[in-house]
């Protein structure tokens, strides 16, 4: 058993995306900061209508997956062939661009708090052309694990709790993500199970907490992706006033990355070629 420590900490910086949404940027900001397999991170979070209302007006995608949490709130997302998807609080919609799709994601409310992350996880060459799709995941449906002293809510990736294997919402897939929101009771330890095969990270976005087996003074940052180091174990505590994360962890894909902006690709010549695609309207065909 080894337990993971603190690697690298990409504290996230604050941008607007979309039509002027409002986001923290940690994983993704530059291109040279992604953990393999995901190639961006973005909290949103905000009461104040102007930081969201604008929204993510039609867009398109190529090559990889983007995975929308919300926290609290309610955005609609639509793509180019009418297919509808409704995300409100606690749901999960897991999109595979594959081949191409074109989007939008809406905000539905004109007040109040819309809190959540968007998280790109990359395709192996052999899957980036493949057909487009969705899973729309209800709160209902997301794995809430109990354990002594915190909540997890399963979104992706098996985890054994008491020698049972709980899966998640999402199972399986060839980067075998694992994606969960821990919610820490105030002053207690969990220790979880991540494997060695794995890149691990951490986004601490509420309260206090630390990694054990890290040394007294160095707490987790909040709003940082935090990258974690080999192991096969993590071990978290948290502060006097609980403390709420994500641990996010897939297998890398060691190809290389061509990005141009919504599009993420291996080689500069498909990069070309989509652009091509998506000109002349094929993107999508
Ligand atoms: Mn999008």
């Amino acid at each position: 058993m080894t337990f993971r420590t603190i690697k690298q900490t990409i504290p996230a910086l604050e941008t607007s995306d979309g039509a002027g949404v409002r986001i923290r940027r940690s994983i993704g900001q530059h291109q040279n900061i992604r953990l393999d397999p995901f190639l961006m991170l973005d909290e949103f979070g905000s009461d104040q209508p102007q930081d969201y209302i604008a929204g993510f007006p039609s867009h398109p995608h190529r090559g990889f997956e983007t995975v929308t949490y919300m926290i609290e709130g309610h955005m609609l997302h639509e793509d180019h062939l009418g297919n509808q998807g409704n995300l409100k609080n606690g749901g999960v919609q897991w999109m595979t661009a594959g081949r191409g799709i074109v989007h939008s994601e809406m905000p539905q409310q004109e007040s109040g708090q819309m809190r959540g992350f968007q998280l790109w996880l990359n395709l192996p060459a052999a899957e980036k052309m493949k057909p487009a799709g969705y899973r729309d995941i209800q709160p209902e449906e997301i794995p809430d694990v109990h354990l002594e002293g915190a909540r997890l809510k399963l979104i992706a990736g098996d985890i054994e709790v008491d020698g049972t294997m709980v899966a998640g919402a999402i199972s399986g897939g060839s980067t075998r993500p694992l994606y969960m929101d821990i919610h820490m009771e105030p002053g207690k330890a969990i220790t979880l199970p991540v494997s060695d095969q794995l890149n691990a990270m951490v986004y601490l976005y509420e309260g206090r907490a630390r990694l054990e087996h890290e040394v007294e003074d160095k707490p987790l940052k909040l709003a940082a992706a935090t990258i974690l180091g080999d192991g096969d174990q993590v071990r978290f505590e948290s502060g006097a006033d609980g403390a709420r994360l994500l641990l996010i962890a897939g297998k890398p894909i060691n190809e290389p990355i061509v990005q141009y902006g919504p599009f993420v690709m291996n080689t500069r010549e498909e990069i070309e070629q989509t652009l091509r695609d998506y000109r002349d309207g094929r993107l999508t065909a």
